[in-house]
């Protein structure tokens, strides 16, 4: 007598049920869920929420910065001014447009305040 076994995997309900649950469970995956994207959106816009704040608190820094060092720049040319003539500019605002001491043009603050010159020295503020 042949022994003769037929497993699970031979059966022919078996393979034609598997094929159409694999062709389901392709069909289902074919783009996100509502909720799946909702989710996604909430944690981009967290994560927007911690970033934006400090990218915007450095520039605010990095501006601060550039104001400080345009007023040593500028007493430090006036200095300069002083040793090379051995007088103070009488005025400033053609000093600080003279190519010689500011080749790149009058500093500029970057928040639009105007620098003032009190007693040959530009006094640094605040914004
Ligand atoms: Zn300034």
């Amino acid at each position: 007598m042949p022994n003769i076994s037929y497993g699970l995997r031979d059966n022919i309900v078996y393979k034609k049920l598997s094929a159409h649950l694999k062709e389901i469970a392709m069909n289902r995956r074919k783009g996100f869920t509502l909720i799946e994207l909702l989710i996604v959106v909430l944690i981009l816009g967290a994560l927007a929420a911690i970033a934006i704040p400090k990218i915007a608190t450095s520039t605010s820094t990095a501006k601060d910065n550039a104001c400080k060092t345009n007023v040593d720049i500028m007493n430090s040319q006036i200095e300069m001014y002083y040793a090379n003539t051995g007088a103070y500019p009488a005025d400033y605002d053609a000093f600080f447009t003279n190519a010689t001491y500011f080749p790149e043009g009058r500093p500029v603050c970057p928040f639009g305040t105007a620098y003032v010159v009190t007693s040959d020295r530009v006094v640094s503020h605040s914004h």
